[in-house]
């Protein structure tokens, strides 16, 4: 067995360099073939087979491949030698080492410098095991939304596929790159069966396998990051939207609902990728450039008289159709909640009907504070300044406004029912008096109770988009929680797609 000068023959690798047609040739201070790394492959398997074949640590590959010393930032959203986002690898933009350019270029941001941290993190590696068997794994699989592999058809997983554990930062770490394509748990492969770890035959041949047909598919993917990319968005609240409940972690939850948002801008067709499509309503309304003016104070005063009359004429229907079911319920309700002097602050201190609670909940937020408890006209309709100012000077006409209205009745329904669900553990009188439990359910829930936290939901989200090349357009646009509606669909808006909410309004009814 031969082996070319200058190539550093590891033990155990001897055999495979016998096998390669080409030799290994030294780029940039490594062992390395370009061949080894198919499209869209992400830098993570590419910096583990590099580990592998020159038999070198994470520390000295940081150092001579970027210059950098490894750190550790464990709780940084994003970590400080993240594999997702690779800016740190390059802040002139540039490499003059091709390899470590090949790397640096292997990130996200290469696809998309706009939206690569709104939908993907580098919080845990997450692949498709057959991807990962071959030693491959694309940089898309760090995007929250995509459940499954486009080529194979294998769901996309962040835990380890032996002992479950999961799996480390998508980072250039000690942990992570500690036993490439292994877990660094229970030492054993990630994938099953285990990626050859220290086999250039089996890089040759994923190379084969993630020939141009299979990669096309998630060829998909970058073409549509770049066709976003193309497309002007203007949403500055994207990152503090919080899409869902508490049920799942906030900020995965809130990635894969920008996802949905912005594969509603720019349709997402991915073959066999299934995605997760959170329950989201998402309206458009189509505008003209010309009107996107900030109002003069004159037609600012109409523009306000009409919001009031649309949101009027919303409360108005929205209360009849509970007029027919909760009837009794927003009595009741009237004599349970009770606004906090000082913070705002509407709670109900006993048990109470979602519907009821969210309805008043969402009025509380809108109007000027109103005395529970009181029943009869208090006079003139007039709402919150801050509210009625929603988005700022955008230039939304009322059409939007009446959807902005809708969405956050929807926000504050599903607010009032998350709230009676941890409610139900507690004795039905519950807020008197008040017991620690409670206090911290109020301290929980205190932002999405008072205007004067929020002035709106933070579960509903504005944006712009304009495409390039259709001057003169543009679109607005609110995403919020998804209203299904069920059972008599004319009678209920009302009917949150929720099993709760249903069987709640089922009971009503037949109370
Ligand atoms: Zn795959
Ligand atoms: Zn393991
Ligand atoms: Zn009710």
């Amino acid at each position: 067995m031969t082996h070319a000068p200058g190539t550093i023959p590891q033990r155990g690798m001897a055999q495979d360099f016998g096998q390669t047609a080409v030799t290994p040739v030294l780029v940039g201070g490594f062992i390395w073939r370009d061949v080894w790394a198919s499209p869209f492959e992400g830098p993570l398997t590419r910096l583990w087979k590099l580990l592998v074949l020159n038999a070198s640590g994470p520390a000295y590959v940081s150092r001579i491949l970027f210059g950098r010393n490894l750190v550790g930032s464990a709780a940084a959203k994003t970590h400080g030698r993240s594999l997702l986002l690779t800016q740190w690898m390059a802040p002139e933009g540039k490499l003059t080492n091709a390899l470590a350019d090949s790397i640096y270029r292997a990130g996200l941001g290469t696809f998309s410098s706009q939206w690569a941290n709104a939908i993907a993190s580098d919080h845990q590696i997450r692949f498709c095991n057959s991807c990962l068997s071959a030693g491959y794994q694309s940089i898309f699989c760090q995007i929250d939304a995509l459940l499954q592999c486009p080529v194979h058809g294998d769901p996309i997983i962040d835990y380890c596929m032996r002992c479950g554990a999961p799996t480390p930062r998508y980072a250039l770490t000690a942990e992570t790159m500690a036993m490439p394509f292994c877990c660094p748990r229970c030492g054993g492969g990630l994938s099953l069966p285990t990626a050859a770890t220290a086999s250039l035959s089996c890089y040759e041949r994923s190379r084969q396998e993630f020939g141009d047909k299979e990669v096309s598919q998630y060829g998909i993917i970058a073409d549509w990051l770049r066709r976003l990319d193309e497309t002007e968005i203007y949403w500055p609240s994207a990152a503090e939207w919080r899409p869902g409940s508490d049920a799942e972690p906030p900020d995965k939850a809130r990635r894969a609902a920008v996802f949905s948002v912005l594969s509603n801008i720019v349709p997402f067709k991915c073959g066999a990728g299934d995605t997760a499509i959170p329950q989201l309503r998402v309206a458009t309304v189509r505008h003209d450039k010309s009107s996107v003016t900030v109002s003069a104070p004159r037609s600012r005063k109409r523009e306000n008289a009409e919001r009031i009359a649309v949101y009027s004429a919303i409360c108005k229907s929205v209360r009849r159709v509970l007029q027919k079911y909760h009837r009794r319920c927003l009595k009741q309700a009237e004599a349970i909640l009770h606004v906090e002097w000082g913070n705002d602050i509407l709670w109900p201190s006993s048990s109470v009907c979602p519907f009821a609670f969210g309805f008043q909940l969402w009025r509380h937020h809108f109007e000027e504070r109103r005395q529970y408890g009181k029943t009869g006209r208090t006079g003139k309709l007039r709402l919150r300044k801050r509210v009625l100012a929603w988005p700022g000077d955008r230039g939304i006409d009322s059409a939007m406004w009446g959807e902005f209205v809708l969405m956050s009745l929807l926000a504050n329904l599903q607010v009032a029912i998350e709230w009676c669900e941890r409610a139900s553990s507690l004795p039905a009188d519950y807020g008197r008096p008040l017991t620690p439990d409670v206090l911290e359910m109020i301290q929980d829930f205190r932002a999405e109770l008072s205007p004067q936290f929020r002035a709106w939901s933070p579960r509903v989200t504005y944006f712009e988009f304009s495409r390039h090349g259709e001057d003169g357009l543009w679109w607005a646009g609110i995403a919020g929680p998804q209203v299904r509606v069920a059972g008599d669909r004319s009678a209920s808006p009302l009917c949150i797609g929720n099993e709760y909410g249903e069987t709640r309004e089922r009971a009503h009814r037949t109370a």
